[in-house]
């Protein structure tokens, strides 16, 4: 079984590369922001504070987002292996995280990849996909900024993580085509 994990700052990639990888490994597409987007089309009282909480560039909070999480991955334990998109996002995502996978998949090939871009690459970014699809939390500089400022705050920290024991491969995005980007996510999987 492979598992693949995205990191990286919004606009960085993840989702482009996680739909060469499903195409590709035949794995089992799990995006937190995808559920969440989901989740606010129900326009309940959840979805309405997922929303409010997603325009203002802040994550939403552990407990439902570790929900949101377990409640699909527990639903998808007998697939081929998963591409986690999103998560885990905070140090204590990361706990339940490494606990989900140790008790479900202990002989699994777990692969982390972050996808790094530099911050002045990711506002031209975001502001072409704002153009394109149109999601409220892309929609001005001051809302990038935002998502960009608690990536660094929340996200890092795992990333480091992963960095100091050794499980990281770090794929430099800046500058390069999602082509480009394509052949180096591929090398690292083949390693
Ligand atoms: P994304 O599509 O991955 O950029 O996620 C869009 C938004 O969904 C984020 O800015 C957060 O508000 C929320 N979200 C997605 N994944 C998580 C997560 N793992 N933890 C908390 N909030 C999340």
């Amino acid at each position: 079984m492979l598992n693949i994990t995205l990191y990286g700052p919004p606009g960085g990639g993840k989702g482009t590369v996680a739909v060469k990888l499903i195409a590709k490994y035949q794995l089992f597409h799990i995006s937190t922001g995808d559920i969440c987007r989901k989740r606010i089309e129900i326009e309940d009282s959840l979805g309405l504070e997922i929303k409010a909480i997603m325009d203002s560039g802040q994550l939403v909070s552990d407990e439902i987002i570790i929900r949101l999480f377990k409640e699909v991955a527990d639903a998808n334990l007998s697939v081929n292996g998963f591409i986690f998109d999103g998560f885990p996002r905070t140090i204590e995502q990361t706990t339940l995280f490494e606990e989900f996978l140790h008790k479900n998949f202990p002989d699994a090939q777990n692969k982390c990849i972050f996808l790094d871009v530099s911050e002045e690459e990711l506002f031209i970014r975001l502001a072409k996909r704002s153009d394109i699809e149109h999601r409220s939390d892309d929609a001005s500089p001051e809302k990038v900024k935002a998502r960009i400022e608690t990536f660094k705050r929340l996200t890092l920290p795992v990333i480091d993580y992963y960095r100091d024991r050794g499980l990281l491969s770090t794929i430099v995005g800046t500058g390069k085509t999602p082509e480009d980007v394509w052949a180096e996510v591929q090398h690292v999987i083949a390693e």
